[in-house]
């Protein structure tokens, strides 16, 4: 058998290193785009995280929300009432401000991850929201009892007391905190409380957070049950500003879950209203 010649050999050398350096650099691209495509999220939630954080109107929110609340608390009778009376209220974005959670996520290009979450919960730092521990205590202090029903984990319990104690949230113990076990819907823990209180008043950033009927809504059933239960607002249901996340988001990408960030980047934008 005839041997290539050396020139052959090196001509053949050549082809190949080339080829492979092109391969290699194609490789790159892809893997800059799909990092790109996986890290698109991060942008739509700056503005959010900063209107959160510096924005003296959601300060105003806040505090418009706890004053409405007192006042609505007020003009109820506790002594009237034969069983005792509660109040719901979510946790996150409702009592405890997370955002620095989000923050920290952006800053270092992380993605919202249940790891990332629990590592946030476990230092017990999130700050209340504006006006939130003056009116649970004040609600406390006129007799209502409080019942804190969020969706975080029930090991993230403790974190989560000790948290709540830092600020003196009022209630703080572990009978009155009613987390995530089997089921993400709230329905039948307030249906625990109700066997035994009268719930006069729930508080959330969640619409999921008040009532069964918004849960797994389109966006049009969304607020079409709003509009139905339009003079509770302000009323029973006390709403807490929160645009950095909810279940809103969940309603415009149809609940669809594993899509990456370029495809709800482009599902968020197909439903943009311009004119
Ligand atoms: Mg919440």
């Amino acid at each position: 058998m005839r041997r290539p010649s050396g020139l052959f050999v090196y001509t053949f050398s050549m082809k190949k290193l080339l080829f492979s350096f092109a391969l290699l650099l194609l490789l790159q691209q892809l893997s800059a785009q799909t990092m790109q495509a996986q890290h698109t999220a991060a942008p739509n939630k700056l503005l959010p995280v900063l209107w959160h954080q510096h924005a003296a109107e959601y300060r105003a929110l806040c505090y418009q929300a706890f004053n409405l609340a007192e006042l609505r608390l007020a003009s109820i009778k506790v002594k009237k009432h034969k069983r005792p009376l509660a109040i719901i209220t979510d946790i996150d974005e409702t009592a405890l401000d997370n955002s620095y959670s989000e923050a920290q996520s952006i800053k270092t290009n992380a993605e919202y991850n249940p790891a990332n979450w629990k590592n946030w919960t476990s230092k017990a730092a999130a700050t209340p929201l504006p006006g939130a521990v003056a009116f649970f205590q004040k609600a406390k202090q006129m007799g209502f009892h409080v019942f804190y029903i969020s969706n975080r984990d029930t090991s993230e319990v403790s974190a989560t007391l000790k948290n709540l104690q830092t600020y003196q949230f009022p209630d703080a113990t572990a009978e009155h905190l009613l987390f995530l076990s089997n089921e993400s819907s709230k329905e039948t823990r307030r249906q625990k409380v109700a066997e035994q209180y009268d719930i006069v008043m729930l508080l959330g950033d969640n619409l999921n957070d008040f009532a069964k009927v918004f849960e797994k809504k389109s966006i049009a059933d969304r607020f079409a049950e709003t509009d139905a239960v339009q003079a509770e607002w302000g009323k029973k249901f006390i709403v807490l500003p929160n645009a950095i996340y909810g279940e809103w988001e969940n309603a415009l990408i149809q609940y669809k879950r594993g899509l990456n960030n370029a495809q709800k980047d482009s599902a968020y934008k197909a439903q943009l209203k311009g004119y």
